[in-house]
């Protein structure tokens, strides 16, 4: 399976980042090798100076698709989950001002908390409230409903370079409050109000 990431989908975030607002959506990978392990901790890669959380709505993909039209998109996946795209924030950093892939920053092993999933049945899709907590306190509050992209629309929009496949994670982009995560850091995710994952840094 793969992962596929969208940058800079809330404008609030790219504010924050001082990022231009993109003209199409900004697409990247993780590999698989990426995913936290369940109930695995978190531990702070030896190379990085800075690791930021990005909570983000995922969307699990049940069927192959390419060239999907964003009218049918919803066909193509029947659940919903939270999790985090973890990134090394001076790397990227770095990689940015020169122009070169992020994936140093973004695709390394354990940069992709993936929590419990959902039937999408319960969410209105185009208004889902979700929230990151650190040691207790809110970090993070953000509602699909600022999306500059929809789901759909990023269905079809992926659709386009990479065939998907049942089982690749759409990860859709962080909104505004990303920040630095440090050793002992407990970070909850909650998808309207239920608790779809529980990671402690180490
Ligand atoms: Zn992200």
């Amino acid at each position: 399976m793969k992962i596929i990431c969208i940058g800079r989908n809330y404008a609030k975030h790219i504010e924050e980042l001082e990022n231009e607002r993109p003209e199409t959506p900004v697409v990247f990978l993780k590999p698989d090798s990426a995913i936290l392990p369940k109930k695995m901790p978190f531990f702070i890669p030896p190379f990085a100076n800075s690791i930021h959380y990005e909570v983000e709505i995922l969307v699990k993909i049940n069927k192959v698709g390419k060239h999907i039209d964003a009218k049918f998109a919803h066909k193509y996946y029947d659940e919903i989950g939270l999790g985090i795209d973890f990134t090394d924030r001076e790397m990227q950093a770095k990689l940015k001002a020169k122009g070169l892939p992020w994936e140093k920053a973004k695709s390394f092993d354990g940069a992709a908390v993936v929590g419990e999933f959902y039937p999408k049945e319960k969410f209105n899709l185009n208004a889902i409230k979700f929230q990151l907590l650190k040691n207790n306190e809110v970090v993070q509050d953000g509602n699909s409903n600022a999306m500059l992209w929809k789901i759909d629309e990023l269905i079809a929009y992926v659709s386009q370079y990479f065939t998907l496949k049942k089982g690749d994670i759409l990860f859709t982009g962080t909104p505004a409050g990303v920040g630095e995560t440090k050793i002992n850091d407990v970070l909850i995710g909650t998808l309207e109000g239920n608790t779809s994952f529980s990671v402690k840094i180490k």
